[in-house]
């Protein structure tokens, strides 16, 4: 079958953006004739990319057969990767969660290390999870470092040291025998807060605040890429009057090097406080404590700095903060609107929303899904698939 405009695979999209959901609104969207709308959506249906879902009424009152795309019964496996935990899951690519795991572990172990621990705790799972390895479809993986798109490794990354080159997708392809996706883990986030929670926003700013800082821009539900893949590392803008070094690439005034959870660890561990991640910062935020939240709340304001210069830039609908600093969201998003609000123009936020993640811990594994089910069900896997 054919690729190129309205192909089997352009139709497929259609279902799945909601612009058609019977053969007849298709036939209508698309200005085919209705012999070959049955042809290729035959064809989907065939190929199990389409099911048959009962029946609606159309617009001149006759019944006609709803069609879905089938994302539900496939199986895949996700994993989003931070500097030092992660969160891996068995979904489908319409990102359901069937079974979710946590796990402890350094970013910085290296790739054999860490892969190893991946795929192991990822076979574990599917196998308490029921589904077979013939419903595998496909796996996802999220890294807190830049991403090559081109060979599916981590380009020049100071906080994945050993990481460089590493060609983690065709290793996840090769272990699992079917597609593979690498994205950065502010990418996959935000893709999930946009997809699942503002679907109908036109431009997305989503802001990672764990041990480092990553953001990322989506615009009508595509990420926005850079050139050389370091778009939205924000963690090392330098805002004027930071005296402190970053711990990560050891520069002075970095945004990182007072807003990230490595920085806010530090500074209260200065202040005499008996704490190693940050998670414990948002505890101790969350109880009241007056540095903890100090911290916090100065963290938020530099953040807010560095963004109302994005909001400037892009003007977009919502800025969603995510990580683990979302648990103490109080005080650091205090300080963020702060400053945000306060250093742009009043229209780049007239009809801003400031939000903390909905998705919370769960935001990664969603946007991996997310970007999977874009591969597994795009035109081009598609059309090839059924050719
Ligand atoms: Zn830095």
């Amino acid at each position: 079958m054919s690729s190129g405009p309205n192909s089997a695979g352009d139709l497929l999209q259609l279902f799945r953006t909601g612009s058609a959901a019977t053969r007849n609104e298709l036939q209508r969207v698309t200005g085919l004739a209705r012999s070959t709308v049955t042809y290729k959506v035959d064809a989907l249906l065939a190929a199990g990319y389409l099911v048959e879902d009962g029946s609606i009424v159309d617009g001149r009152g006759r019944p006609s057969t709803r069609l879905r795309v089938n994302d539900h019964v496939t199986t895949i496996l996700v994993a989003d990767l931070g500097a030092t935990h992660g969160r891996l899951a068995v979904a489908n690519p319409a990102g359901e969660v069937l079974l979710e795991s946590v796990i402890e572990s350094s970013i910085r172990k290296g790739p054999e290390a860490v892969l190893a621990m991946v795929t192991r705790r990822l076979d574990e799972l599917l196998e308490q999870s029921g589904r077979s390895i013939s419903s595998l479809r496909g796996t996802a993986i999220g890294v807190p470092g830049p991403v090559n798109l081109h060979t599916g490794g981590v380009a020049r990354s100071i906080s994945m040291p050993g990481w460089d080159g590493y060609p983690v997708q065709d290793h996840l392809a090769d272990y699992f025998g079917v597609p593979a996706v690498m994205d950065n883990d502010a990418n996959l986030m935000g893709l999930g807060e946009q997809r699942r929670i503002y679907p109908d926003a036109h431009q997305v700013l989503f802001v990672k605040v764990g041990t480092g800082i990553g953001s990322s821009v989506i615009i009508d539900g595509e990420l926005l890429r850079g050139t050389d893949s370091a778009e939205g590392d924000i963690g090392h803008a330098k805002i004027i009057g930071v005296e402190q070094t970053c711990i990560s690439c050891g520069a002075r005034g970095c945004l990182a090097a007072i807003a990230s959870g490595h920085a806010m660890v530090r500074d209260l561990r200065g202040l005499g406080h008996d704490l190693t991640t940050m998670r414990d910062v948002v505890q101790l935020a969350r109880v009241g404590n007056s540095d903890a939240v100090g911290v916090v709340t100065a963290a938020g304001r530099a953040l807010g700095d560095v963004l109302s210069t994005a909001v400037s830039l892009l003007n977009p609908d919502v800025v969603v903060i995510g990580g683990d600093i979302v648990h103490a969201h109080e005080h650091f998003m205090h300080g963020v609107r702060e400053t945000l609000l306060g250093r742009s123009q009043p229209l780049a936020t007239a009809r801003l929303t400031i939000a903390p993640s909905a998705l919370g811990d769960r935001a990664g594994i969603i946007g991996a899904a997310a970007r999977l089910a874009d591969v597994i069900f795009g035109s081009v896997a598609v059309d090839a698939k059924i050719s």
